[in-house]
């Protein structure tokens, strides 16, 4: 993989900040695009542009044919069985919102239970705890160790009579273990009961191929495998699909409509009401393209060398405390040094032109867990380079000798 020439396809790379060169860590809250992706927006605009799925016109016939290729392309990229198991979303976000929402309503009633675990994302809580509001439905927590690895022993506990989904993430945003999906999904299986895959953090970064793990549920967004903002998708397994009702309703979700009753489209349109990011879902394709024609095993060995560089060279500074030292481990590494506050080792890195996240990361259960309020935290994407993290080294350094 040579990596200086995959940096040419990412313009912004080249840019700088406060005079410096732009050294992007900030990989797991976005990732740059390349210029393919930029341009097949640009272009769709400038040159096809029509609404999709109503036209009989030309131009609109083209953009459904690129809307709906770009749905193919998805489901070879996630290994789906059918195209009506990929729902376009705005995001991961939107899409457990989808899940949480319709599976709620049709299948959890009153003392029912949810098992999250204690990593993750703000994302993967709170539409669970909206529901419970309304619903009075119980979310039970699956514990982990001190090297941020889950305890499968408590998580089989957790199973009863009243367990009605699972949902966790195959990759923590924040201490970057990457969990056993697989295994727990077999387990949760073995007690009949579903399983919704967080991908946001794994989907850039390996292999993901849904039959392989047998889940029922995945969800990732567009914008952190360097695709546009705005999209995003939601796997299911067709029969758990079919059996679901409706997220929203409006156009393009119905097969037709009266006062009395209306009745609703098939799948995937069923949960893809109003006029879609068509133009996103084609930069989504073209980015899962860019990833194919470089190929996830090369990014995911790039990645490795990175991380475990990166883990080597901030162990060397004094007063590192790293957070999340699970065996199998993924490119985001969050820290703290001595008692130098986050958000001013953040903010200072910033002036050398290092771009890394400060905080709660959305995952503020986590950090209870720690008794942390909050870490910095350096997130790698195919573009990165050792001498970037030597940067980042250098930079750590100087802040803490100014303290
Ligand atoms: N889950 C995880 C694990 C994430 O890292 C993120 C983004 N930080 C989300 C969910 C939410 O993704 P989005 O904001 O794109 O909806």
């Amino acid at each position: 993989m040579d990596v200086q020439k995959i940096r040419e396809d990412f313009p912004i790379l080249s840019r700088t900040v406060y005079g410096k060169p732009l050294v992007y860590l900030d990989n797991a809250a976005t990732t740059q695009k390349p210029r393919l992706v930029i341009d097949s927006l640009v272009d769709e605009y400038y040159s096809v542009n029509a609404n999709v799925h109503r036209g009989v016109h030309y131009l609109s016939q083209q953009a459904t044919e690129l809307h709906e290729s770009s749905r193919e392309t998805v489901r070879q990229f996630i290994n789906a069985h059918s195209t009506n198991e990929v729902i376009f979303t705005r995001g991961t976000t939107e899409s457990i919102n989808l899940l949480v929402s319709s599976f709620g309503d049709e299948f959890m009633q009153e003392g029912d239970e949810v098992i999250l675990s204690v990593m993750e994302h703000h994302s993967n809580i709170v539409p669970w705890q909206l529901l419970a509001a309304r619903k009075g439905i119980a979310i039970k927590v699956i514990p982990m160790n001190d090297k941020g690895e889950l305890l499968l022993d408590e998580y089989e506990k957790l199973f009863s009579e009243r367990t009605k989904i699972v949902s966790v993430m195959q990759v923590s945003n924040v201490l970057g273990t990457v969990n056993p999906v697989k295994e727990m999904i077999k387990i949760a299986h073995e007690h009949g009961v579903p399983f919704l895959v967080d991908a946001a953090q794994s989907i850039p970064h390996m292999k993901v191929d849904v039959q392989e793990l047998d889940a029922d549920f995945l969800v990732f967004s567009g914008h952190k495998i360097y695709g546009p903002t705005g999209v995003g998708v939601l796997y299911g397994k067709e029969e758990w699909l079919d059996r679901l009702p409706p997220y929203q309703g409006g156009g393009e979700m119905i097969q037709h409509v009266s006062f009395e009753k209306t009745t609703f489209n098939e799948l995937p349109f069923k949960f893809e009401a109003g006029t879609p990011d068509y133009i996103g879902t084609t930069g989504l394709a073209k980015a899962l393209d860019y990833v194919n024609g470089i190929g996830i095993e090369q990014i995911a060995a790039h990645e490795h060398e990175l991380t475990t560089y990166a883990l080597k060279r901030l162990k060397e500074i004094p007063d590192m405390r790293i957070f999340g030292e699970a065996a199998d481990r993924g490119a985001v590494i969050s820290f703290l040094v001595g008692d130098i506050h986050h958000f001013d080792l953040g903010t200072l890195l910033d002036r050398l032109g290092i771009a890394v996240r400060t905080g709660h990361h959305c995952a503020q259960p986590l950090m209870q867990r720690f008794g942390i309020e909050g870490t910095v935290r350096a997130s790698f994407a195919l573009y990165n380079t050792k001498n970037e993290i030597d940067v980042l080294v250098a930079g750590i350094d100087r802040v803490r000798r100014m303290f």
